[in-house]
């Protein structure tokens, strides 16, 4: 049943065949060796050769590049995220500074709507009705679901989440951290069912921090960050890899290679170390411990047209959903979002101007990639036991979300990556250069 995202047919982006051509002669010549070829990976690679002119070997057991920000063209025209919606934000200054250098960027806001079911909403989707809502709930979506509140004024809003916010200097968990900020009703309504279908956990089973993402606001502002800067990429991510890696003659691509089938002639392969991106416990996978616990997530694609002639005559393009992203927090369907990249306004043009449209009804599921970590104490301090064995692993670095067991935003993927590349380096910070 499972539609899945068949990339080789569809993919648009033009690839160079030497990328498949697996390990040869020319792979012996390097200074790194860099296993996997996301956003770290692209990182060290960059920064060795521009920085310090090494070369590096970059390989991924994948067909591409740029790791789980991965987007292409489909065959409709559209450019989709093989791995779910991205959309990059951040407030560190040396981020933006460092990303505006491999594209061009138009700004862009991005705002979520949730579809709440109620009998008399005004949205209808696979037969049930739906009021639909800003998330982060904010004061307009209190007044949506609840008419009686009739908030006028952010203090209205404040007092009405006071009345119902249970007090909490140390939010322990999830729910306790939902709950301080949000009261029972919006707790329930938005956050409850969204994390058991997203985690297969309740908010109390996972880490405060993972629902603390989501503010709670009295205002009605109904952006999904608040980060300074925030822009979607003028070509997709996946320009912005090939503009970190491709064309570099000191780096060396090559995909399809597996590291672990690999293993020994790639670390022979590293004259200075290899800096490896997976899966900490991929990598200690013959040690022992037991496995580290990820959430994976399945897509499943639909194209749609708008009802008829009338349709395609009129001006307006054809939408299947109000919004990008249209999140079900509710236990009454499986699905945690439905994603139409249409309106994504770095969409070729083409497609801004088709006539259909794709969507993505996501879902997720421990099995499969790993995409995101699951912050809690058991998972916590099993990772600590893989950090202690990492530390002392000679000639590797370990850097990124899945080697560091880390919720990573893009913009703290790219930190991270540059802070560590800095500080193994012995690269003098910004500033104290001579
Ligand atoms: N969340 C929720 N309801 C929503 C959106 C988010 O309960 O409508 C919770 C859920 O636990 C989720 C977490 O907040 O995993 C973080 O959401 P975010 O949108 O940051 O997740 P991502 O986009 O990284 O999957």
């Amino acid at each position: 049943e499972w539609a899945g995202v068949d990339v080789s047919c569809r993919r648009g982006n033009d690839h160079d065949p030497s990328w498949f051509a697996g390990l040869d002669a020319r792979c012996e010549d390097v200074d790194l060796v860099i296993v996997g070829a996301g956003i770290s990976g692209c990182v060290f690679a960059e920064r060795a050769s521009r920085e310090l002119g090494l070369r590096s070997l970059v390989v991924d057991k994948r067909d591409h590049i740029g790791g789980n920000c991965y987007d292409f063209i489909n065959a409709k025209g559209f450019r989709v995220s093989q791995y779910g919606v991205h959309l990059f934000h951040t407030k560190h200054a040396r981020v933006w500074e460092y990303v505006n250098r491999f594209s061009a960027w138009m700004a862009y806001e991005h705002r979520v709507k949730a579809a709440i079911e109620r009998e008399d909403g005004e949205y209808e989707h696979g037969g049930k009705r739906y009021r639909v809502v800003p998330v982060p709930p904010n004061r307009d979506t209190i007044n949506a679901l609840y008419p009686e509140a009739n908030l006028t004024s952010d203090e209205d809003a404040r007092a009405w989440l006071d009345a119902r916010r249970t007090k909490n200097d140390e939010p322990k968990n999830g729910e306790e951290s939902a709950l301080t900020r949000a009261g029972p009703e919006l707790y329930e309504a938005i956050f409850k069912y969204y994390t058991k279908k997203q985690w297969d956990k309740y908010p109390e089973e996972l880490d405060a921090s993972v629902l603390a993402r989501i503010p709670v606001r009295e205002n009605t502002d109904d952006r999904y960050f608040s980060d300074e800067h925030q822009a979607l990429p003028r070509d997709g991510y996946t320009r912005i890899f090939e503009n970190m890696i491709m064309g570099d003659p000191n780096i060396l691509v090559r995909l399809n290679v597996d590291f672990f089938e690999n293993k020994d002639v790639l670390q022979k392969m590293a004259r200075k170390f290899v800096v490896f991106t997976g899966p900490i416990d991929a990598y200690y996978a013959s040690q022992g411990l037991p496995k580290l616990e990820y959430r994976s997530l399945r897509f499943f694609e639909e194209y749609h047209e708008g009802a008829g002639d009338e349709d395609t005559k009129n001006d307006e393009p054809f939408f299947y959903q109000p919004c990008l992203q249209l999140n079900y927090p509710g236990p009454e369907v499986e699905h945690t979002r439905i994603v139409e990249y249409k309106h994504k306004p770095n969409q070729p043009r083409a497609a801004r101007e088709h006539r259909g449209t794709v969507i993505f009804r996501e879902y997720s599921c421990d099995h499969g990639e790993p995409y995101y970590p699951v912050p809690n104490p058991a998972n916590r301090e099993l990772y600590e036991k893989y950090r202690e064995m990492a530390s002392k692993e000679p000639g590797v670095v370990f850097v990124g979300r899945l080697a560091s067991y880390k919720y990573f935003n893009m913009d703290q993927a790219f930190l991270n990556a540059l802070e560590i590349f800095d500080d193994v380096m012995d690269v003098p910070k910004e500033g104290e250069r001579s």
